[in-house]
């Protein structure tokens, strides 16, 4: 199906034409439709599917330029809330739209300036909660609100934040959850919040020709003499590197940097700063290579990726579709290598259980072994950093601040926003008027039994 088929405005065709998108994803193919008609839509798809447009296009058509605050995007990370914003910022440019991005980690006045003439927020939870406790995000206009990557935010920890929101918004508003997998925390929130909902769901969209993908069985102390080999040989043109922990992640990158490999890492414990600048050096090819944790990683689109590399296998078997997913993207041929070491195997053959994937087993090839310094304690004694040293050197900030479920932890003061809520009252404080105090949603408790 086209785009040109669902009756959408010309400033938007016009946008959608620049992007170079020709044919609708599936994804898009089952829900614009019904989503355009109003309906509150639960789709389902992998990452890459073009979930953004699905929902992004019909909140475009749908909000009135100079009519205040009318479409609301929930995103889990800081990463998402700003690549949706520029999403978002190229589907609207022909129709004037002002789209405001709403995370932590910055300074909150640049936000609050934005948020008055915008017609669509995108922002992380806890962000978007604090913008309502101050009264600086008028949610009473908004008509649309969409749970980005809703089953991420539910691992993050988020459920309750995003009550607190949903349950805010106005009653007759439409609701639109997108996601990768449909894990069983999800349905529970998913028919609180949802009215009579449209559900859809589409098969993957790595196109199993261009994925090509591989592994080693190996030692877990061959790990990374295998990776660095595997850079050297396989040349990516970008490659991701995919680790279980926080801290492996930083020790895979800032070894690679030992050897003169331009690796960034990417995890919730850096900086706003930091990570920015990774994912820009990343996407400007400047690092050719980002070490990264799922969470991290989740749902950035990044163009040109040919190389997926499991250094660690996740636990979750839909992780590591969603893994695989970054490559072999729109028609690019993609490869992906998985190093399995023995605490990998039993999650790899549940990984193989539950896919069809054709994935081939190499022999390990003649490699050199390469010391692995995973505490930093060789730095002083070897050869200072090739390439990007400020990365390595920076000492890493913010502690736990912006670790999972970043943006919690900064939970409102007032204490009036607790306990008060009920549902089906919630929009009531509209009627106070005036008084501050009115403005603030009333901050529902809900259990953590999801
Ligand atoms: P998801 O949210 O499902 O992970 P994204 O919305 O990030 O996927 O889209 C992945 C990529 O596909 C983006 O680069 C986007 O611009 C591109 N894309 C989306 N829809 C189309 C389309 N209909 N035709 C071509 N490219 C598309
Ligand atoms: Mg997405």
């Amino acid at each position: 199906m086209r785009f040109e088929e669902l009756g959408l405005e010309p400033p938007i065709l016009k946008a959608v034409k620049e992007l170079g998108f020709e044919e609708m994803t599936q994804i898009q193919e089952v829900s614009m439709p019904p989503i355009l008609k109003g309906r509150d839509v639960i789709g389902q798809a992998k990452t890459g599917s073009g979930k953004t447009a699905a929902f992004g296009l019909p909140i475009v058509q749908k909000v009135v330029r100079g009519n205040g605050l009318q479409a609301m995007i929930l995103s889990p990370t800081r990463e998402l809330a700003l690549q949706t914003t520029g999403e978002l910022k190229k589907f609207s440019k022909h129709k004037g739209l002002k789209v405001q991005a709403v995370y932590g980690g910055v300074g909150i006045e640049p936000q609050i300036r934005g948020l008055k003439d915008a017609e669509i927020v995108v922002g992380t939870p806890g962000r978007i909660i604090d913008h309502m406790e101050r009264g600086t995000l008028d949610w009473e206009g908004i008509k649309i609100v969409v749970l980005d990557e809703a089953d991420k935010m539910i691992d993050m920890g988020f459920v309750d934040d995003i009550a607190d929101i949903v349950y805010n918004l106005p009653e007759g508003r439409q609701t639109l959850m997108f996601s990768a997998t449909m894990p069983e925390t999800l349905h529970a929130i998913r028919d609180e919040f949802t009215r009579n909902p449209v559900k859809v769901k589409t098969e993957t969209q790595v196109e199993a020709t261009l994925l090509r993908q591989f592994y080693y069985d190996v030692e877990p102390r061959q790990k990374f003499s295998m990776l660095v080999h595997l850079l050297k040989e396989e040349k990516p043109e970008l490659a991701i590197v995919f680790c279980n922990s926080k801290r492996e992640t930083d020790a895979v990158a800032r070894n690679l940097q030992r050897y003169g490999i331009d690796a960034v890492a990417l995890h919730g414990d850096l900086s706003q700063a930091r990570r920015e600048r990774a994912i820009g050096m990343f996407h400007a090819g400047e690092a050719r290579v980002l070490v990264a944790t799922d969470v991290a990683a989740r749902g950035l689109d990044i163009k040109n990726v040919s190389h997926v590399f499991n250094y660690d296998t996740p636990e979750d078997t839909e992780e590591f579709a969603n893994r695989i997913g970054r490559t072999a993207r729109m028609g690019e041929v993609g490869k992906a290598i998985s190093l399995i070491s023995e605490r990998d195997r039993e999650a790899f053959s549940r990984v193989l259980s539950v896919f069809s994937y054709d994935v081939t087993r190499l022999e390990l090839p003649d490699f050199r072994p390469l010391p692995f310094d995973r505490h930093g304690t060789f730095e002083a004694r070897t050869r200072p950093y090739v390439g990007i040293e400020r990365y390595a050197r920076a000492a890493p900030r913010g502690g736990g601040r912006f670790g999972r479920g970043e943006g919690r932890g900064r939970a409102p003061a007032a204490a009036g926003w607790r306990g008060s809520g009920r549902r089906g009252t919630q929009s009531g404080g509209s009627a106070g008027g005036g008084h501050r105090n009115a403005r603030r949603p009333q901050r529902r408790s809900y259990g953590r039994s999801y």
